[in-house]
């Protein structure tokens, strides 16, 4: 029998002909910086959309703020915003230095969508979008609905009632199912979620409490979404959030980043030529890191360098983007069992949507074991009191690559400028995470900072 071979070679003469794929089958943490990386000029002119994309994903949801400060009371104070807090985490810091035994140079900072309202991690962001735009379009359809009204009447049982006769389906690993389903179960619509085996037990649990149809696979993210792909296809009432492939999710992700421009503008937080933002993202399918990094890119042009973090038991992007065969390829094919406690990043095959959009704006991809993320949870928990989910800490470690990486940063004429560079890691879910399990993740933690 010969091998299967994946874009002409087979998974042996990938590991022969390059060191970081054998990197990567052995579980190896990597750092990889892009060498096919352009200006973001040159970049957005090959990507169908752009800056239009993002305002518009911008007005719906001013739109729907009456609605959100109405029905999530925990957004009132900031007008049924759903944003979170940025913060400078210079305890972190010196911890890292000192258990690393080095200076990092230039601040560190974090974007605390630990705290993001109404789900707790990133996907409050594209999760949430996606249902309200699904459900203006409806609405706007049948005349329930002008774009100049107030949205708080979406909360009224007429709306809940017409909602009540749609359905939304969608496949996951557990935090945008959490989103999808809280915010559809909200609006009336019927939810159903497909969760993988990586899901946590709470999450399902949640879900269940609010009305939706929570579907257990023993299988992995991929069989999960596709199992909710071929239910909805069989309804024509169901609409399918598509994580993999969703123009919609990317988009409610990229508002993002005009909005943390204006909180370093508020902060000081300089971002042109001399003082460069690196943002680390932490990547699962790729679709929240892929738009953040879309709209960070259309905010901050050149100035900015976004680097996506994986778990080294699922480096399904590195690999997808590295073999240039995105979704064509999954780290199983590789041997790589797609195993690791960072169950929002437990992905074995990337979106070819977000990897055939980026591959040139992207600039690199790191990954990090397990113990890691653990070691680096308790880290930030007894320097910043800050309680996050192992997926959240993919990024922390991003400062020290980067800097550790001369050609890199030489290749980007960066070497002079990193003194006052801002790395921002993007701490993406946790503040939903019960008491006893967060307790659990510290105590392994510790137990690695020995
Ligand atoms: C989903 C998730 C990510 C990654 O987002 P993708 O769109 O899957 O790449 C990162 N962190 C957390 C906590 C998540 O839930």
């Amino acid at each position: 029998m010969t091998a299967k071979k994946y874009g002409g070679k087979s998974v042996d003469e990938w590991i022969e002909l390059h060191s970081i794929i054998q990197q990567l089958v052995w579980c190896e943490e990597v750092s990889w910086f892009n060498t096919e990386i352009k200006k973001v000029a040159d970049a957005a002119a090959e990507i169908p959309f752009g800056e239009a994309g993002v305002m518009d994903a911008v007005d719906r949801l001013e739109r729907f703020r009456p609605y959100i400060a109405k029905v999530f009371p925990e957004t009132a104070d900031a007008g049924g915003l759903i944003e979170s807090p940025v913060r400078e985490i210079p305890a972190m810091k010196a911890a890292l230095e000192e258990k690393y035994s080095l200076t990092l140079r230039g601040r560190l900072v974090a974007k605390c969508d630990n705290l993001l309202p109404i789900s707790g991690s990133i996907k409050a962001r594209g999760g949430i979008y996606e249902v309200l735009k699904h459900a203006e379009l409806l609405a706007l359809k049948t005349g329930m609905l002008t774009t100049a009204d107030d949205y708080s009447i979406i909360d009224l049982e007429k709306f809940r009632s017409f909602y009540g006769k749609h359905s939304i389906a969608v496949g996951s690993t557990g935090n945008l199912g959490l989103s999808i389903g809280i915010m559809g179960a909200q609006l009336g619509f019927k939810v159903s979620v497909h969760m993988s085996a990586d899901a946590r037990q709470w999450k399902k649990d949640m879900l269940r409490s609010k009305g939706v149809n929570v579907l257990e696979y023993e299988s992995d993210y991929s069989l999960a979404v596709a199992k909710g792909r071929r239910e909805a296809a069989a309804d024509p009432s169901c609409y399918f959030i598509d994580d993999e492939n969703s123009i919609n999710l990317f988009m409610g992700y990229a508002v993002a980043a005009g909005r943390l421009k204006k909180q370093f503008d508020e902060m000081g937080v300089v971002v042109d030529e001399g003082h460069p933002l690196f943002a680390y993202l932490p990547c699962g399918v790729g679709g929240g890191p892929g738009g953040v990094a879309f709209g960070l890119k259309l905010v901050f042009g050149d100035n900015v360098h976004c680097i996506f973090a994986e778990p080294t038991h699922s480096p399904s992007m590195l690999l997808g983007l590295y073999t240039g065969l995105h979704d064509e390829v999954s780290v199983q094919d590789f041997g790589i069992d797609n195993l690791t406690a960072a169950d929002g990043l437990a992905v074995g095959r990337p979106s070819g949507f977000v990897g055939r959009t980026l591959h040139e704006l992207l600039d690199g991809v790191i990954t990090v074991s397990d113990e890691n993320l653990y070691l680096f949870l308790a880290m930030i928990a007894d320097t910043e009191q800050m309680a996050l989910e192992p997926s959240a800490l993919a990024g922390v470690p991003g400062i020290i690559r980067v800097l550790a990486d001369q050609d890199y940063l030489a290749r980007h004429n960066l070497i002079g400028k990193m003194e006052q560079a801002t790395h921002l890691a993007w701490c993406t879910g946790g503040s939903m995470v019960p008491d006893d399990e967060m307790a659990a993740y510290y105590k392994k933690g510790k137990q690695l900072c020995g």
